[in-house]
Parts: structure tokens; sequence; C-alpha cells
């Protein structure tokens, strides 16, 4: 995904580049690793691209290119979204397929990475042009996905009525057996889980809160007055916003692709969701200053959200970047150049693979109900995410904690080792060291 920075960038922004890149770094602190398992934990192992033509409204044919990146099944099935954009890239699935499997291992659920996309525009698109091209794409895959082997889910641009449709063509393919397994974050009538669609945003919540206890940031160690920023208001974003408004948060500046509202006194986020699904954007709600993307991801506030596109935070912003934390509800929004900026200004990140996993986490409750054709309730469901992101939190800062504070632990220390500043690197050490210990007690095959 490309960024909205229009001049020539100034850092590699290919997503997949970063991914590697992320591993790399996290390499010194990873005992015991074969060179060859690295570079196998590092490369998606299947990538199909497949175009196909749809008949448009107006009667023109259309062809469209999609893909479906499995990065990785040691730990279970593929399990990851379908983005429909129209920056769409092979590299930019590739990436997010491979922080998929990162985010499941932290957030312990049985699954592998996967990730999909159709280059397109939505925005420029009816229901029934949607319709086609979801069926059409899921009718080419035929059974690369499977509820025992890929799980799509919602991502950018997809939502649940784009799952009914994953599922119903699937079903249509395969008759005569329980289907609902093959796709998560589908209506609730069709075998969706309640708590879903906020578990992205709820996930983000629980992370923060766990968070602020462990005492991440000096003097703040609640939601309660704290000032928060939030790019983009779609799914992830939109819900977060309530959420920690909810605790008391006085949410200063929301966003969408049409640009930024800001109000010192906090806004109100149930008037910018009905203004939003009245005029497409937020942009213009009465009592509100208009800015830009770019002028909101520099506000002064105690937390920053990204919850939009990739490289948002990136080398040309980060050291303008004011916030005490943030939070990355969106996947990649930070660049490892402005990884290294934030370390030094000693703003904590709280990455992507641990942040947003509660929509994978409650997308896995979502799987296990329909494999049992049960529906939990809601207050079951937010209970149990709420247990998994606390030890996955618990388990990322203890590990952070340990490899930033006792550089002499001979345990995690030799004498070419930094202290590890930030929280994404231990993260991602502590997921690769939990796949590749699956990967060595399966034993390589043959
Ligand atoms: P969505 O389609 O529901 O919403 C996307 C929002 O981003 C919209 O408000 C859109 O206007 C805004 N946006 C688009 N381009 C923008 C730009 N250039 N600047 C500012 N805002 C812009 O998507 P979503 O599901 O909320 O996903 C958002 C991010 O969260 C993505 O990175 C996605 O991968 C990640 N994520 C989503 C889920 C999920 O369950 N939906 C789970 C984990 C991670």
């Amino acid at each position: 995904m490309s960024t909205d920075v229009t001049k020539p960038p100034t850092e590699d922004l290919n997503p997949y580049h970063i991914g590697r890149e992320q591993i790399d770094l996290a390499l010194p602190y990873l005992d015991r690793m074969k060179h060859g398992l690295i570079e196998f934990l590092k490369t998606p192992i299947r990538t199909i691209s497949v175009c196909f033509p749809v008949e448009m409204d107006d009667g023109t044919v259309k062809n469209f290119t999609g893909f479906r990146v499995l990065h990785s099944r040691v730990r279970g099935p593929g399990k990851g979204g379908i983005r429909y954009h129209p920056d769409v890239t092979v590299d930019e699935v590739r990436a997010l397929a491979g922080w998929m499997t990162w985010k499941c291992a932290l957030a312990g659920v049985p699954f592998g990475g996967a990730k999909g996309g159709i280059v397109c525009n939505t925005k420029e698109m009816s229901q029934g042009e949607l319709r086609r091209v979801t069926r059409r794409f899921i009718s080419d895959l035929g059974d690369s996905i499977g509820p025992n082997t890929d799980i799509p889910a919602p991502d950018l641009y997809t939502n649940a009525q784009t799952m009914a449709w994953i599922y119903d063509t699937y079903a249509i393919m395969h008759p005569g057996r329980n289907n609902l397994p093959v796709v998560t974050g589908k209506p609730l009538e069709i075998g969706g889980s309640l708590g879903r669609n906020e578990a992205t945003a709820r996930g983000c919540l629980f992370a923060t809160q766990r968070a602020l206890q462990l005492g991440v940031v000096e003097g703040l160690t609640s939601l309660e007055n704290a000032t928060v920023v939030v790019q983009g208001f779609g799914n992830a974003g939109s819900i977060a916003a309530s959420l920690f408004r909810e605790q008391g948060s006085r949410i200063l500046a929301i966003s969408d692709s049409s640009g930024g509202i800001f109000s010192a006194d906090g806004l109100d986020i149930q008037a910018a969701i009905d203004f939003k699904r009245e005029n497409g954007s937020v942009v213009g709600l009465p009592g509100t200053e208009t800015i830009t993307n770019a002028q909101l991801l520099v506000l002064k506030c105690d937390i920053l959200i990204p919850a939009a596109l990739e490289n948002q935070i990136c080398i040309d912003n980060a050291e303008t970047i004011n916030a005490k934390l943030v939070c990355e509800a969106a996947n990649g929004p930070t660049t490892p150049a402005a990884d290294q900026i934030l370390c030094g200004k000693g703003i904590p990140v709280i990455p992507d693979i641990l942040a947003n996993s509660g929509g994978v986490t409650v997308s896995y409750f979502e799987w296990v109900q329909n494999i049992e054709n049960q529906q939990w309730d809601e207050e079951h469901v937010n209970g149990k995410l709420e247990r998994k992101m606390n030890k996955a939190v618990d388990a990322v800062i203890h590990r952070w904690k340990e490899l930033k504070e006792n550089p002499k632990s001979p345990e995690y220390w030799d004498s070419d080792r930094v202290p590890c500043m930030d929280m994404r690197t231990a993260a991602l050490v502590v997921a690769i060291e939990r796949v590749a210990d699956v990967a060595l007690d399966r034993g390589i095959w043959p």
C-alpha cells in the first residue's frame, strides 16, 4: 500500500521488505536459530495470483487482479483478511500474511498466517459489482482456501457482507457439509460471532489498558482523561474511538481518506459516525475544525492510534510525533526508520502484531463456534478476548523488559548484543520463537 506522501520516498516503503527487515532486527535476540529456518520463516510458502474478468453494471467487462498468500501453516491453517484497495500489491499481501503468522502466534490461536487482496476501488463499484468480483475471486481460488487450510476474514474495505458472499460461494462449490468455518467475520445470522465486529478495536483497548497498568508510560496508568487521536474511521478506528471514549478518554481528532477533524474539547464520536454514514466522511462535522491527515498524526496527545494504512509514521514525520504512546490498530503503520526515531524519543509503540490481534482472536472464537454449531454470548466472547489479550501483552512486555533492562542476563545476552529498546522487536522475538519451536517439534519434512 502506498502512503499519502507524494514526494519521492526517502526510505524503502515496500511492506514485504519492511516485514523482512523487522525479522532481521529481531535475529540478534533469537538463540539457537538455524539460518535455513530463519529464511523459511521469512518467506511465504505460497503466493497465488489470479486475473479474472467481471461484467460491470454498464455492460463493459473489466479485468481484476487478486492475490492470496499463505505465509505459514506451521501452527495451523492459514488465517488472514482480504482487502479491496486500488494500491494492493503482491508484496503488500505477502507482508500482511507474514504479520498474521506472528500475530496468531502471539495471540496463542492455532493458525498460521495468510492474507488476500484484490486491486479495486470499492468507492467506484456498486454492491452488485462487488458481489460478482468477490464470487469470481473465491471461485478462482478454488480449494486453496478451506475451513482447515486457509480461512479469510475482513480487512480494509471488506466487511461482513463480503464474508457472507465468500461463504455462500464456497458453500455452493462444496455442498453437503458444514462450510461455515471457511471464513470469519460473517454476519451474525450466518454463523458470525457476537463481538467480532468490535474485536479489533476492543483488543486495542485491552492491550492499551494492560500496557498502561504495566507502567509502559510514566505517569499514565489509565484511560480516564487521556487524550486520544485516531487516524482512520472504519471498523478498527471508529470503534476504537467509541471504546476509548467510553473509558473516559477525550478523542481530540479522527480522520478518514478525505481528511480529519479536531476539537480540543473532545469529539462526539456517535455524532461523527452518524455524520459519516450520511455524508461519506467525518470532514465537515459541525463544531469541529478541519485538519489534514498529516496534521492529525503530529497532534500533541497521550495516545495515537493509527487505524488506516501502512507507512503513515515514517522517516518524514516520526521526529514530530507528539504522543506518549502509539497503539497500532492498523497493520504496518510505522516504518523501521520511524520505529528507531520513536524509540529515541522514548515513545513506546504497541506493535500491530500485538495491538490489533483482537480481530483474529475473535475470528478464532467464531471458527470454533462454527465447528461446534454454537453461538456464545457476547460477555463470554469479550471475557475470553480480554484474558487472551492480557496474556499476550504480559508475555511481550515481560520479554521486552528483560531484553531492555537485564542486558547481562546469561539467557538472553551475549557480548555483541545491544539492549533491545522497542516493543515490536520483543514481540517478534516471542512470536518467531513460538513458530520456530513448533516447526522443529514437528520436524523438517522429509
Ligand atoms: P475499513 O475499510 O473499515 O476502514 C478504513 C478506514 O481508513 C476508513 O475510514 C478510510 O476512510 C480510512 N482511510 C483510508 N485511506 C486513508 C488515508 N490515506 N488516510 C486516513 N484514513 C484513511 O478498514 P479496517 O478494517 O478498519 O482496517 C484498518 C486497518 O486495520 C488496516 O490496516 C487493517 O489491516 C487493520 N486491521 C483490521 C482488522 C479488522 O478486523 N477489520 C483486524 C486487524 C487489523
